[in-house]
């Protein structure tokens, strides 16, 4: 069995978390005289539920996973902040990345003191496996990893996942933002069989929700524990609570946009293709594409004079010469591509 407290820094372990009255109570319907608030304006006035119980509930019906092997976060950026805040001691540990990759999980290392270890991908996109674990040693505590990746789109071959989940002792962290615009299943179903996986998922991307901040960790119940012990008490608030429950009653909804997205993506993909300042598109298995321009700054401040914003992502390794463009509505990608064909592209 995994020894979570192998891992965990010292002091997290022994901490006294934060406890409120109402952690304490477990009955119904109690009159709330415990936390200073105003008796006014309900059910506002009210601090949300610290556990998200509701939420976590129905949610663990929808992803088919324990409440107790969920965390909620502030967006995913919460979740990805507090794991390197519980594992990583600052100035000692490190842990060992991918390049290019989501950017924020080097921003929380750098922010925590943490050293990064960023393996450059393979010229085909993959991951180069001995050299991500030649770069760990007895103080690497995590390994972010991204699939589909962002920003180059593609999945990793699972084989791969597999490989570093049976070779790295400490967590791997798999982020799976753009899991349901792939051709691949999530790792989510194997989560049982990999005590040392966390998932992280997002309501910002086939969900439609990016405005009420709210991520997910999935992941074996000690590490949820530790993690929930050094969240804010009230980190998910009430508005974001009650919105995520609704649209998780609308999954429908959820599974229609993606399908328009992804169909959206292969049209856009066909139709860039054939526009003669275009050298090569990435094959995408998420909402957004990569595309190489012969003169992509020329095409970027371009379409940006036409107040189209894209990412401009030509000087990140392995990038280099590529936009990154986000799959819009069928009349955005109209506008888009009608903007690039009145360009000059060479
Ligand atoms: C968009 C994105 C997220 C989502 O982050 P939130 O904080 O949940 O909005 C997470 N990971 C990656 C790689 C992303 O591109």
């Amino acid at each position: 069995m995994y020894d979570i407290s192998q891992i965990v820094r010292k002091n997290i372990l022994s901490l006294v978390p934060y406890s409120s009255a109402r952690d304490e109570y477990s009955g119904q319907d109690a009159m709330l005289m415990d936390a200073n608030e105003n008796p006014f304006n309900d059910p506002l006035n009210r601090y949300p539920d610290p556990r998200q119980r509701e939420l976590k509930q129905k949610l663990s019906l929808v992803k088919k996973v324990s409440p107790s092997r969920i965390f909620l976060g502030n967006g995913s950026d919460e979740a990805i902040d507090l794991l390197v805040r519980c594992f990583c001691d600052p100035g000692r540990d490190n842990i060992v990345s991918i390049k290019p990759t989501y950017g924020m999980y080097k921003v929380c290392a750098d922010i925590n003191n943490v050293e990064f270890r960023e393996v450059l991908l393979k010229r085909d996109y993959q991951m180069d496996l001995f050299s991500m674990l030649d770069n760990v040693d007895r103080n690497t505590k995590l390994m972010f990893i991204c699939s589909p990746n962002n920003p180059t789109s593609n999945n990793f071959a699972r084989e791969d996942i597999v490989m570093l989940l049976k070779n790295f002792r400490g967590l791997m962290i798999l982020d799976e933002a753009y899991a349901d615009f792939s051709s691949e299943p999530s790792f989510l179903e194997e989560l049982d069989a990999w005590p040392n996986l966390v998932i992280l998922q997002t309501f910002s991307k086939a969900w439609g929700l990016a405005g009420i901040r709210l991520g997910m960790a999935f992941a074996d119940e000690q590490v949820i524990a530790v993690m929930n012990r050094v969240k804010y008490p009230y980190n998910i608030n009430w508005l974001t609570q009650q919105r995520a429950l609704e649209q998780l009653e609308k999954q429908g909804e959820k599974d229609q946009w993606v399908k328009n997205i992804i169909a959206e993506r292969n049209r856009l993909s066909g139709e860039l293709e054939r526009l003669s300042g275009v050298r090569r598109i990435l094959p995408s298995d998420s909402n957004f594409l990569m595309v190489r321009f012969a003169d992509p700054k020329k095409v970027f401040t371009g379409l940006q004079s036409k107040h189209i914003i894209v990412r401009d992502r030509s000087s990140v390794p392995l990038c280099e010469g590529f936009l990154r463009i986000t799959v819009g509505s069928p009349e955005e990608n109209d506008k888009l591509l009608d903007a690039l064909k009145k360009m000059n592209l060479d």
